[in-house]
């Protein structure tokens, strides 16, 4: 009954296809993928140096390619819903001056991505992308396109193989090609997840744990609401902006060192506004660190409570969701055997991640479509590993 998605395996014979109609028949010699993300809780933290809780999904971004004896780059994407035109060609720069953003975005990541990359120069290259993460549908497939482009690049020409400095390349990429001020999350859950296990990143001090989340008995699920409110552009920088101004009236490098009791006694120095994206921020680094706990001991009754909080602060004091992932959450949380449910990723539209019993999975599904008031899709899965290397046989 679940939306069905094409297997890794799928997408590199996708891909394959592709590279050989394009060019010449001619076969790519590497193949790697890495994964979308669901974050699980901790939402508009990372920018705050707070605490995230993540994992890698089995929804990939896939990239074929070999290396060329020249500087010359051409890059297909087999996705549909990108702007045109879908093949690009350029020159590497010899020099190392810099490979300037232009037109078709989409190809701005990867060109951030070779900017960014941390052995260069590198070879020209031939490659084809493919991917099964929708594309802007709050499940990272930017991130998955920037790690899976580094680590075919790795393949081309090795780097030291430091994967905390990879992931930090892949974001400085959307920082500076797609003008994206992103936080670290989705970058490295891409490298580093763990397959049965969610990722506790510490944003302050990028150390992660991951923590076991193999249950048999548990699903988690992905909604999309298919939706995306426009006004998405400005409240990122805007939402950044207030909390950043909240650390400094409480003189804190960031509001990770901030505590509940520090902000009730300055709140009358700061509008309300101010003080309740603030609360948010705090309140949420606390209950990640609680829900890692409670995922830890199994407790999950405790984890989904956690979950459904976080929606309500979104909600209401960060007021970054919206009527459609509500009403989904709502829904979800109607039906017995669902243990918590909350948006996820940076709201406005975009998907609601549901922690479930497997055996509540059909009639939780069925609950939710007649709710809705729109069309869902929805993925049912399981956490899976970071960027890998894939065989070609
Ligand atoms: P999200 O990361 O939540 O999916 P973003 O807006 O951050 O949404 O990133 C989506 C953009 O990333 C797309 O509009 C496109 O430019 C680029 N992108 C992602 N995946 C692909 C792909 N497979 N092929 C080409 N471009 C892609
Ligand atoms: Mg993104």
């Amino acid at each position: 009954m679940a939306c069905s998605y094409p297997s890794v395996s799928e997408l590199v014979t996708d891909a394959r296809s592709v590279y050989r109609q394009v060019f010449e028949n001619e076969a790519p010699l590497v193949a790697v993928c890495a994964p979308g993300r669901v974050n699980l809780i901790g939402e508009h933290t990372d920018y705050n140096q707070g605490f995230v809780l993540p994992m890698a999904l089995p929804l990939v971004t896939v990239v074929v390619g070999s290396k060329t004896s020249d500087r010359e780059v051409s890059l297909v994407t087999a996705n549909k819903d990108v702007d045109e035109p879908v093949r690009v060609d350029f020159t590497l720069p010899s020099d190392g001056s810099p490979l300037p953003p232009g037109s078709p975005s989409w190809a701005n990541y990867v060109k951030g991505v070779i900017q960014h990359y941390r052995a260069p120069p590198l070879p020209g290259f031939r490659a084809v992308i493919a991917s099964s993460v929708p594309l802007g549908g709050g499940l990272s497939s930017s991130a998955s396109l920037e790690v899976a482009f580094y680590t075919f690049l790795q393949q081309l020409k090795p780097d030291d193989g430091d994967d905390v400095s990879k992931a930090l390349s892949c974001q400085k990429a959307e920082h500076t090609h797609a003008g994206v001020p992103c936080g670290i999350m989705d970058q490295f859950v891409s490298v580093l997840g763990k397959e049965g296990h969610a990722l506790l990143i510490d944003c302050r001090s990028l150390e992660a744990t991951s923590i076991p989340l193999a249950d048999p008995h548990l699903v988690i699920l992905i909604t999309n609401s298919n939706v995306k409110h426009a006004l998405t552009g400005s409240e990122y920088p805007t939402r950044r902006r207030q909390c950043e101004e909240a650390a400094s009236i409480l003189g804190k490098d960031s509001l990770r060192d901030a505590t509940m009791k520090d902000l009730e006694e300055a709140k009358n120095k700061m509008e309300d506004v101010t003080y309740q994206r603030a609360r948010h921020v705090i309140q949420e680094i606390e209950r990640t660190a609680q829900a890692a706990e409670s995922l830890k001991k199994g407790d999950y009754v405790k984890f989904g409570k956690l979950m459904v909080e976080s929606h309500n602060s979104l909600r209401d004091l960060y007021e970054v969701s919206c009527k459609e992932l509500d009403e989904l959450v709502s829904a979800a949380m109607e039906v017995d055997g669902v243990y918590g449910s909350r948006m996820t990723g940076g709201g406005f539209g975009g998907c609601t991640v549901t922690l479930l019993q497997a055996s509540a999975i059909n009639k939780t599904i069925q609950h939710i479509k007649e709710q809705y008031s729109g069309t869902p899709t929805f993925y049912v899965t399981t956490p899976t590993q970071g960027a890998r290397p894939l065989s070609m046989s």
